[in-house]
């Protein structure tokens, strides 16, 4: 859905004739409810549940900023333990026990 809005924007912004600032206009405009919708989507993922590490087994909430730019596949994302200090791929787990 606002990925769809998205793309009309855009869309609407590289073919319609208009002033180039009404363009670049059009597509921040565009950008907003994507950005606040992957910001929240992320807050949620962040707040539900904990990730465990590969390494050592340690349950954790990790930060915003950690979750923000961890690469993901899925529900698993290669972040550092706090426990042991170790990268890994650590999975999402809803219990912490
Ligand atoms: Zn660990």
């Amino acid at each position: 859905m606002v990925s769809a809005i998205l793309l009309s924007l855009v869309f609407v912004a590289s073919y319609v004739q208009m002033e180039d600032w009404l363009r670049v206009l059009l597509i921040v405009i565009g950008f907003i409810p994507f950005i606040i919708g992957i910001a929240w989507a992320i807050r949620i993922e962040q707040k539900a549940g904990y990730y465990e590490c590969g390494k050592c087994g340690h349950k954790y909430v990790p930060t915003y900023s950690n979750v923000l730019w961890a690469m993901h596949m899925m529900r698993t994302r290669y972040m550092k333990c706090p426990n042991c200090n170790k990268k890994s791929w650590q999975k999402k787990v809803i219990s912490k026990k």
